[in-house]
């Protein structure tokens, strides 16, 4: 990596929302020889994932795997369950939620895009009211979609998916429900079948701890019976020979197999009983985004997310003050302390940068990345209240994990 010619020793910090650092077990893992994923130990790999995904995704239906992006499990969702020229609802969360729009326009699809105006609609979640009210107006039913995303990255605001699908079903409206959570899943609380959702969308990338290149479409009964009618052209995203395929722990086509060894091992320790399982994720993701949090508010800057009840527990986007270019701090913090921060997308570029506490990480880690930021921000002559790194050793400190915190073994 170019960094270790700059920075010899240590671990750069990758302190972005995902890619998340990998651990090292799983990066053993995926370091076995590839097999023949069509001989005979392939089907027991297959199997084995299938059931971690299932329990991750806290669902008893089908979870599809695609060696592709996140924007690859966008379009399948999209090409399986629409037809061209049918009418979706989308929200505008941030800049995520207006890429999955413009796909959906490319494909070939009629979107209409619901969303506070400006830039209040980018620090806050989904008005769950604003989609009730559009679907008790669409009488004949032209909607066939609402799409939201769960934990819009760009912005670091976590949507409440429950009160969308309570809005669907208050207007009495068939619509599917779609959801993308991307850097959501294995990370902030999320359950495809109590929450009534159709088709979620994940990717490998983020709380699953793995490198880019897989992602994923967990499926509802609904959703599959009405992907059997849908004219919108597919065939590598094709969920039928998928699932069918699938049943037996094998792939339609050539499978990523050396990521497949490393979400076993992913699942295997997410849901480790040992360390607490799932509840024990949630909750330690829960307590780094309060502990990084009160470093922002120490230092006496904005959180991009304005309403306290959908703070992200991924990532957190700290807003510079006036005047300040936030792409010029992270390149202070990246050149002098070898952490990379995300960059403002879209309409927030410039104004924050965001920090990611998700995957491998722990108070340590978070403390020192914080520490970066702290120093880069002086730096860059921007005028702190008091002490980020201060406020979150001692939320830290105060504040005991529930549940054993390393996921590395
Ligand atoms: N949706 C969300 C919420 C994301 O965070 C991302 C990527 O960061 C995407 C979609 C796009 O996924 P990918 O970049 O893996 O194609």
């Amino acid at each position: 990596m170019l960094t270790l010619d700059f920075h010899p020793t240590g671990r750069h910090f990758l302190q972005i929302p995902g890619p998340s650092p990998v651990p090292d077990r799983i990066l053993r893992a995926m370091s076995l020889p590839t097999i023949d994923h069509r001989g005979p130990e392939f089907g027991a790999l297959g199997l084995r994932v299938f059931k971690g995904l299932q329990q991750i995704f806290q669902t008893r239906h089908p979870v599809v795997i695609y060696p592709a992006s996140g924007t690859g499990a966008w379009e399948a969702a999209l090409s399986n369950t629409l037809s061209p020229g049918d009418h979706v609802l989308m929200y505008e969360t941030g800049h995520f939620a207006s890429l999955w729009n413009k796909m959906a326009t490319r494909l070939g699809v009629k979107t209409e895009f619901l969303g506070l105006p400006g830039i209040d609609g980018w620090r806050r979640g989904v008005q769950a009211g604003m989609v009730e009210e559009r679907l008790r107006a669409d009488t004949q039913h032209a909607i066939k979609a609402v799409c939201v995303v769960h934990n819009e990255t760009s912005t670091g605001v976590t949507s409440d998916i429950p009160a969308v699908r309570k809005a669907i079903d208050a207007a009495k409206h068939p619509a599917l429900l779609m959801v993308d959570t991307i850097s959501g899943l294995a990370c902030a609380d999320y359950r495809h079948d109590e929450w009534g959702v159709d088709v979620t969308i994940s990717g490998s990338q983020k709380g699953l701890m793995l490198p880019p290149g897989i992602s994923f479409n967990a499926l509802s009964p609904r959703a599959i019976e009405v992907s059997r009618g849908a004219k919108l052209p597919k065939s590598f995203w094709a969920w039928d020979e998928m699932i069918e395929t699938n049943k037996s722990g094998y792939f339609p086509y050539t499978p990523n197999t050396n990521l497949l060894y490393g979400l076993a091992e992913a699942c295997d320790m997410l849901l480790a009983q040992e360390h607490g399982g799932l509840p024990a994720v949630f909750a330690r993701h829960e307590r780094w985004g309060a502990g990084v949090r009160s470093a922002v508010k120490a230092w006496g800057l904005q959180i991009q997310c304005a309403d306290p009840s959908v703070y992200s527990p991924v990532l957190t986007g700290v807003v510079m003050p006036e005047g300040v270019d936030a792409d010029r701090v992270r390149k202070v913090i990246y050149e002098r302390f070898d952490c990379s921060l995300g960059t403002g997308l879209g309409k927030v570029k410039g104004r924050m940068f965001r920090i990611g506490h998700l995957g491998d990480c722990n108070d340590l880690t978070l403390v020192a990345a914080l520490g970066g930021c702290e120093m880069g921000l002086k730096l860059s002559g921007v005028k702190l209240a008091a002490s980020g790194v201060q406020a979150a050793m001692e939320y830290f400190a105060a504040h005991e994990a529930p549940t054993a915190l390393r996921t590395a073994g």
